[in-house]
């Protein structure tokens, strides 16, 4: 990656508060990164304009979010570098990089640089200290997801609205702070101090609310403008949220690595993806241990067993989040939940995998309601009315449950 050596700033386009986490690890390992503003109308209109039509919803707001920031007078695109990950997967989330370089250059963005870390080596680290980079993006990667968590359980029932946001708010700050100044023991203290802070939000739990599982595409489940924020528009039809998080997608790629090392018998392979995996549990162990009091379930289920759910209607090793949205959605059922959302972009191919599995998960889960909602670049899903039809539902299972 030696466009960071040069760089003067790397842009991160902002798909949720991970990417705020990602910042914090560059910043720590001495690389400027600045996260570009959530998207909105105006960066989807200015990324459309550039693209043909037919290209993925989170590629159009990703693209637009920098060609916003490349209008400023202070952008420089000679020292500048776009952040845009990369997988060698089957679905088109592998060739954003490329297509990215199109319309960079006919856009007059030739000397704007993108480093694309990749899936197929789990992500192996960025600048001079790689390994190091990894293990503090890493713990703020999961520091984010159980913050989300906590905001999910408590949000729903909190007595005085709006202070379980503002307590994750600054459990967030406190997170991204620590990260940036080495992460670590400090990560885990900011956890313990959000552990501590959630066990104070007040909450009347004597309605138990439906609880709503939500798989699918990854950038919609955490994106809150291209998903219509769909988890407060859940909680405000009266039910709770459980949406699949972002570590798992890094267990995934882990298990993926290790799969292909056994099958091809490269044992140092199979034995470097084993460690990272070994790493990263230690970290989030570590820091789930100072909420995990705060979560109904602070356990998420292992990647492995999740394979082990997926397997009767989808073969893992082909790999995309179809693997991943599947094994979730069973796992959900297990742990009883009322109902299953699965969000994906229009024409999008894992998505669309998932919809058609659904039926039989359905089938096998005594009929567990099920929302696909499809999001195009036009903003029309009619969910509401969807929603309310399904919550209906979920309420209903519910209650014949317990
Ligand atoms: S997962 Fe779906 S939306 Fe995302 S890049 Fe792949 S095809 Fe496109």
């Amino acid at each position: 990656m030696s466009e960071l050596t040069t760089a003067k700033n790397v842009y991160i386009p902002y798909m949720c508060d991970h990417a705020l986490a990602l910042e914090a690890a560059l910043h720590a390992v001495g690389i400027p990164a600045e996260t570009l503003p959530p998207p909105d109308t105006e960066t989807l209109a200015l990324g459309r304009e550039l693209c043909l039509g037919r290209e993925c919803l989170p590629l159009f707001v990703a693209t637009g979010d920098i060609l916003r920031r490349a209008q400023q007078p202070d952008f420089d695109p000679a020292t500048s570098v776009y952040f845009m990950p990369t997988t060698c997967g089957p679905c088109r989330f592998g060739q954003y990089r490329t297509l990215q370089r199109l319309l960079f250059d006919e856009a007059g963005l030739h000397e704007l640089r993108i480093i694309s870390p990749n899936s197929a080596n789990g992500y192996q680290g960025l600048g001079q200290r790689p390994l190091h980079f990894r293990r503090l993006a890493w713990q703020g990667i999961v520091g984010v997801d159980l913050l989300r968590k906590l905001c999910h359980e408590h949000r729903p029932y909190e007595r005085a609205p709006g202070v379980t946001d503002r307590t994750y708010e600054e459990a967030l700050r406190r997170l991204l702070e620590a990260i940036r100044e080495g992460g670590g023991r400090r990560a885990v203290d900011a956890m313990a101090w959000a552990g501590r802070q959630f066990a104070a939000v007040e909450t009347d739990r004597t309605q138990p609310r439906p609880w709503i599982g939500i798989v699918g595409e990854i950038y919609l489940r955490a994106n809150a403008f291209t998903n219509q924020d769909i988890v407060r528009h859940v909680e405000r039809l009266g039910g709770r949220v459980w949406v699949a998080p972002m570590l798992e997608w890094f267990y995934f790629t882990l298990w993926g690595a290790q799969s292909r090392a056994r099958r091809a018998r490269r044992v140092g392979d199979g034995l470097k993806a084993l460690l990272a995996q070994w790493i990263q549990h230690y970290d989030e162990a570590r820091m789930l241990r100072q909420v995990k009091s705060q979560l109904t379930f602070p356990h998420e289920t292992s990647v492995a067993k999740l394979m082990v759910n997926t397997r009767p209607y989808y073969e893992p090793r082909l790999g995309t989040e179809a693997a991943l949205s599947i094994g979730k959605s069973v796992d959900f059922a297990h742990h009883g939940l009322s109902g299953v959302i699965n969000l994906l972009p229009f024409s999008c191919m894992p998505g669309i995998v998932v919809m058609g599995l659904a039926e039989a998960v359905r089938v096998d889960h005594a009929h567990i309601p099920w929302l696909d909602v499809i999001y195009d670049a036009q903003g029309g899903t009619n969910i509401h009315t969807r929603l309310e039809a399904f919550m209906y539902q979920a309420r209903e299972r519910q209650k014949t449950r317990s």
